[in-house]
C-alpha cells in the first residue's frame, strides 16, 4: 500500500495538473474501479461531466479531489497497485486503464490505472471539509494543524502494542507499516512494547521520528517525481534506499551492526534490530 509520502507526491501532481480544469467526459472501462460508488458507473460518469476539479487534498494516506462548490469530492483509493496518470490525449491506453477523465480544454487526460483493481474512485459528499468516508481519520504529523500533544496523549491511551497504535489511523493518521518500522528503529523501541507503557518523552520522540522519516521520504520522492507523469506504485516504492529497518532482514543494523530480523505481525512483517530494540519480557 502506498504510504503518506507516496500519496503526497500524487496529490501534488494532481494539484499541478488537474486542479482548476473542467471535466468534459468520464469513461469507466471497468465497473470494479467504481464499486465504492454505490449508484454505479453510469451515475459516476454522468454526475462528473461538466464539473470543475478544485483542490487536490490529502489527509494521512487518503486522497481526494474537491469538486466545484466543495460539497462533493472524488475519493481515490490507490489500493495495492493503483496509479493516477496524466497523459496527453491520444496516448495509447494502458493495459489496465480503468477510468479516463477527459477535460473541456482538450489538454492531457487523467487516467486511473490499476492492475489488481483493489483500488478505485468514488464520488462522495464533503462535510466540514472532509469526504464522508474519511471523517474519522485523524490528522497526520505533516499537517500544519497536527497537535503533537494530542497525538502523544492518544497514543499513550491505547492498551495495545505500540506499532498497532501507530497504524491506527484514528489516533494519528498517515503512518503505515514501512514508516512505523523506521520510526521504531530510530527510537530504539520494539514494536510489541505497550503503547500505554511509554513515557511521555518517549512517545514524543517516537512521533517526531515518524514525522521526520516521512518528511525525508517526501523530499526524496519529490526529487524523483517526473513533472509530467503523476504516478504511484505501492509495490516498488520510491524510498527503498533510505530505509534502515523495513525490508532489511539479515542486513547489518546501521547503528550496531547486528543483523536486522523479521517477525510476523498482523499478517505482515515487522523489521527490527534485536539489540537496539529489545523485546519486552
Ligand atoms: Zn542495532
Amino acid at each position: 500500500m502506498p504510504e503518506l509520502p507516496e500519496v503526497e507526491v500524487v496529490r501534488a501532481g494532481l494539484q499541478r495538473h488537474v486542479a482548476g480544469r473542467t471535466v468534459a467526459e468520464v469513461e469507466v472501462l471497468h465497473p470494479r474501479a467504481v464499486r465504492r460508488h454505490v449508484p454505479g458507473p453510469v451515475d459516476f460518469a454522468t454526475r462528473l461531466s461538466g464539473r470543475r476539479f478544485d483542490a487536490a487534498c490529502r489527509r494521512g494516506k487518503y486522497l481526494w479531489i474537491e469538486l466545484d462548490g466543495a460539497a462533493e469530492a472524488i475519493v481515490s483509493h490507490l489500493g495495492m497497485s493503483g496509479q493516477m496518470l496524466v497523459q496527453p490525449v491520444g496516448t495509447p491506453d494502458e493495459k489496465h486503464l480503468r477510468v479516463r477523465v477527459r477535460f473541456a480544454d482538450d489538454g492531457p487526460e487523467l487516467r486511473f490505472v490499476d492492475q489488481r483493481t483493489f483500488g478505485g474512485l468514488a464520488l462522495t459528499d464533503v462535510v466540514a471539509g472532509l469526504p464522508v468516508p474519511i471523517a474519522h481519520i485523524g490528522r497526520d504529523p505533516l499537517d500544519p494543524e497536527f497537535d503533537l500533544a494530542l497525538g502523544v496523549a492518544a497514543l499513550r491511551a491505547r492498551r495495545t502494542e505500540v506499532k498497532r497504535a501507530l497504524l491506527d489511523q484514528t489516533v494519528v493518521s498517515g503512518i503505515g507499516n514501512i514508516y512505523a518500522d523506521e520510526a521504531l528503529w530510530r527510537t530504539k523501541l520494539h514494536w510489541s512494547r505497550a503503547a500505554n507503557g511509554l513515557s511521555r518523552p518517549k512517545a514524543v520522540e517516537l512521533l517526531e521520528a515518524a514525522t521526520e522519516v516521512m518528511r525525508e521520504a517526501l523530499v526524496a520522492g519529490g526529487t524523483s517525481f517526473d513533472a509530467l507523469y503523476v504516478n504511484v506504485n505501492g509495490q516498488s516504492g520510491y524510498f527503498d534506499r533510505s530505509l534502515a529497518a523495513y525490508g532489511q532482514q539479515d542486513r547489518p543494523c546501521g547503528r550496531c551492526g547486528t543483523a536486522i530480523i523479521r517477525e510476523a505481525f498482523m499478517n505482515r512483517s515487522s523489521f527490527s534490530c534485536p539489540k537496539c530494540q529489545r523485546a519486552p519480557r
